[in-house]
């Protein structure tokens, strides 16, 4: 029986909303079939005060065993470097990182934060915040590049924010059956089985990509039309599954008419949030898009959007999906 111990950092509990929610398999299904044993996890947790530390202290010192340790929010360092932004249990939640990072199998970033620092990371960054082994795209955030797992690992990162639930349960399944060595990292050490394809693969709106056709407005042509073009989606740039699995098995961003954000990426939130970068596609001399599809250069990409608008049927100018 794989054992879990679920702790959160510089964190909006998102994660944790989104795991609960969880399908397939759902947490209920991670006990009964798949025999997990939740050590603690803050939603879930029955242990607090006293109990509580001796059970972490437990973890830590190995008396308790910890297969999987799952890391939700970032690690923050401030004030100069003391960690004491984020006290829990009575002492900076950095110290109880390293030393339950160093007692555990396996470790796993759930969420932008706890992969690269997220949102809290944005300059300015009051908190000092870092994700567990990668600031935004620079590797060693808190544990450092080199730093590797009890069972030889690094940091298994499955962003998102928040991370998709079926994400979270399935890696989990992965590791609790042994079957971890199926599943291939990328660059980043994200799981390949999801963060290999990009957020348009199964986009419905692919076809208007292809003939560069854009909504008529914001929120308007929630059928038709592609949000890169005009609206800021990154769906091309971001390696994602949302429109492979889908969210609540219903729908996506892009197919709700909303462009993604990439919220996969290390860059997230791209631009830092400055105003005008967020729903608004950025562009260099008012037509090139600044980020351009990944794999094509600016060359390429502008010959073929200049052929494509010209060869868009008329179809693509309407909206088609009329009842
Ligand atoms: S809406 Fe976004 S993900 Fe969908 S086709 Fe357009 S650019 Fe790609
Ligand atoms: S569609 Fe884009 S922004 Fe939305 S959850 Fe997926 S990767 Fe993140």
């Amino acid at each position: 029986m794989a054992s879990v111990l679920w702790f959160q950092g510089g964190a909006c509990s998102g994660n944790t909303m989104s795991f609960l929610n969880a399908e397939e398999p759902s947490v209920c299904d991670l006990v009964t079939d798949f025999g997990l044993d939740v050590i603690w996890h803050p939603s879930l947790g029955v242990e607090f005060g006293n109990k509580a530390q001796q059970l972490f202290r437990d973890c830590a010192s190995g008396k308790r065993p910890v297969d999987i340790f799952v890391y939700e929010g970032t690690v923050m360092l401030g004030p100069n470097g003391s960690g004491r932004y984020d006290m829990f249990a009575d002492r900076p939640m950095k110290d109880w990182v390293i030393e339950l990072a160093n007692a555990a199998q396996f470790v796993v970033a759930i969420g932008d934060c706890a992969c690269w620092g997220g949102i809290p990371a944005t300059t300015p960054n009051p908190t000092d915040s870092v994700g567990l082994q990668y600031l935004k795209r620079d590797q060693g955030g808190f544990l450092g590049a080199n730093w590797r797992s009890k069972g030889g690992l690094p940091v298994i990162n499955i962003p998102g924010c928040p991370a998709h639930p079926d994400w979270i349960t399935q890696i989990i399944v992965a590791i609790a059956s042994g079957r971890l060595g199926d599943i291939a990292l990328d660059e980043l050490q994200r799981p390949q089985t999801f963060f290999k394809s990009f957020t348009q693969t199964g986009c419905t709106r692919v076809q208007f990509f292809e003939y560069k056709q854009s909504p008529p407005s914001f929120g308007q042509g929630t059928r038709t039309g592609c949000l890169f073009y005009e609206y800021g989606c990154r769906g091309p740039m971001t390696h994602s599954p949302c429109n492979r699995i889908l969210w609540n098995r219903q729908s996506s961003k892009t197919r709700a008419g909303m462009p993604c954000t990439g919220c996969t990426e290390p860059e997230f939130p791209f631009y830092d949030l400055a105003p005008g970068t967020v729903f608004k596609t950025q562009k260099i001399s008012g037509t090139i898009p600044k980020d351009i599809p990944t794999g094509t250069d600016p060359i390429s990409y502008m010959a073929l959007a200049a052929a494509a608008r010209i060869a868009a049927p008329d179809w693509s100018k309407e909206d088609m999906f009329v009842v």
